[in-house]
């Protein structure tokens, strides 16, 4: 027998396909369609220009510089781009709702390669494989992967009615378990969000003995952040990306903003597997994307923009959309199927995300891209229904 029982279990995540037959607009994958700011490739390029023995070298283990940048950026932004207000001379506050009562120092701040390693080490450090978890039946489908991966038991629990999370439902199985919560705030692949204030109640009646874990990766294009209610409760980690609102997928990049105390575990869980995760150039070049708040709030205003356009003309086109507060939007038509519909965009050229799985087939996932690619694809649905 040459495989691990572990490994015969395994069921890996399976993204959204990166087809290399022909050119495609890609609409299923969430990523930014804007290329990241000007500062990231003058880093980049100057780093392999000037230093280039640093390729040589062990990057730094902790990622200091690139951690007090997230900082930064967070405290300039309030943690939601698509509503920090930028002034004349290009400096960037955060919008009166989303002011972080505190200052997110780089102690708070955790790094990994995309935030998907950093999800791993968070499963590893804080869910155990004698009790069952909580999240939502439909999230963010890599939870129930590293469930798998480490043994760990789900306890999934469904969507309300209007595809929103069932906070009191969650709640409930969490102390029954004596488990902790992970979900996506806004969830994916609904694209809806809770309030801070929601989950702050959630906060308050769940055990402050185990894990809440909150998932942002998406918040930047008009959720609510909940960095400010760290300042309250000791047990939130919250997880966070460059690959959508900060242009990065490419880069590998991901964060946590927790208290102290909880950076340090996760530290040292990293440090018993790779001690190097984020490589050199991708700590210049994240570092650089945070030196750049004004452009990305531009960017995630101009996703949001064209999100709400395109809401409208599916609303139009007698398509059932759920409002999202995300890069993306999750809909169903009465009279195509998800498959056919995907199908059919995909013969012109155009890629969106179908999930085959039960309960959601009939919907697709589309996520929003320039105003040009949307137009393409307007027209493109304008041909089908
Ligand atoms: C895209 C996404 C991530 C992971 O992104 P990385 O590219 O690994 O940083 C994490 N959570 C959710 C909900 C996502 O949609």
């Amino acid at each position: 027998m040459i495989l691990s029982s572990r490994v015969k279990k395994l069921k890996p995540y399976v993204p959204g396909e990166q087809p290399k037959d022909r050119i495609y607009i890609k609409l299923n994958a969430n990523e930014n369609p804007y290329p990241p700011s000007p500062f990231v490739q003058n880093a980049v390029l100057d780093f392999v220009k000037n230093h280039p023995e640093k390729l040589g070298l062990y990057p730094d283990p902790d990622s200091n510089e690139l951690h007090a940048a997230i900082a930064d950026m967070l405290n300039k932004s309030g943690g939601v781009l698509c509503r920090a207000k930028t002034n004349a001379d290009g400096s960037v506050e955060p919008s009166e709702e989303d002011k972080i009562p505190f200052t997110v120092t780089p102690q708070m701040i955790y790094t990994g390669n995309g935030s998907d390693e950093v999800l791993s080490m968070v499963f590893y450090a804080f869910f155990d494989s004698s009790k069952r978890f909580v999240m939502p039946e439909f999230t963010y489908s890599f939870y129930p992967v590293y469930a798998g991966y480490y043994d760990i038991p789900t306890d999934c629990v469904p969507l309300k009615e209007d595809w929103s999370l069932d906070t009191d439902e969650m709640l409930t199985r969490a102390a029954k378990n004596n488990s902790g919560i992970i979900f996506a705030n806004p969830n994916a692949p609904t694209g809806l969000g809770l309030t801070r204030e929601q989950v702050r109640q959630m906060l308050k009646k769940a055990s402050s003995d185990e894990i809440f874990i909150v998932d942002e990766a998406y918040v930047d294009f008009g959720g609510e952040s909940c960095i400010p209610l760290l300042a309250e409760f000791n047990n939130l980690v919250i997880v966070r990306t460059f690959s959508k609102s900060l242009c990065g997928a490419g880069q590998r990049l991901g964060y946590l903003v927790s208290n102290p105390e909880l950076v340090n575990t996760i530290t040292t869980v990293k440090n018993c597997v790779n001690h190097f995760p984020i490589d050199a150039v991708a700590q210049v070049s994240g570092k650089a994307a945070c030196e750049d708040v004004a452009y990305y709030a531009d960017t995630s205003r101009k996703v949001a923009e064209e999100r709400e356009k395109f809401y409208n003309f599916l609303q139009s086109k007698g398509f059932y959309v759920l409002k999202s507060q995300t890069n993306f939007l999750f809909a169903k038509h009465p009279e195509i199927s998800g498959a056919d519909l995907y199908k059919k965009i995909k013969e012109q050229g155009l890629l969106i995300r179908h999930f085959a799985t039960p309960g959601i087939e009939d919907f697709v996932r589309i996520t929003i891209g320039t105003p040009e690619q949307m137009e393409q694809l307007m027209s493109a649905i304008d041909n089908i229904i």
